[in-house]
């Protein structure tokens, strides 16, 4: 599966309509995965959504990591359709490149990633949400 998420990442890579340098992608395991997850500003206060989080995206200075979480994905759909659409997701984030520090930012965030990937691709989008 590690393979296939990562080459499904970066057709999702050439499908993103925005010109972005290509994110690193990365397959974690869950102990992994939960870590990062946990330092985000929604995680930190809502653990019960860490089953609703099958994939982010960290910073690190210019560089950015797109992970992805096997285990959380399975939970949902596997299917190349589903992928394809959260690396997308990633990618708009890292456009936008709105650094949160506080739920609040982070939903605003949120919305507008949800906003951005519907407009340009509504059949990914509808199987995100
Ligand atoms: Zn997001």
């Amino acid at each position: 599966m590690e393979k296939r998420i990562i080459a499904l990442a970066r057709k999702a890579f050439h499908l993103f309509p925005h010109k972005i340098d290509e994110p690193k992608f990365k397959v974690l395991e869950r102990d992994e995965f939960e870590d990062l997850l946990l330092k985000s500003p929604i995680i930190k206060h809502h653990k019960e959504d860490i089953d609703f989080s099958p994939a982010l995206s960290c910073f690190k200075g210019d560089n950015v990591e797109v992970c992805f979480c096997p285990e959380i994905i399975r939970h949902f759909n596997e299917k190349d359709d589903f992928i394809i659409a959260l690396a997308l997701h990633e990618l708009y984030h890292i456009w936008n490149r709105i650094m949160v520090n506080s739920e609040e930012e982070a939903i605003m965030s949120e919305n507008l990633v949800h906003y951005e990937l519907g407009k340009d691709f509504p059949e990914y989008a509808k199987l995100l949400y």
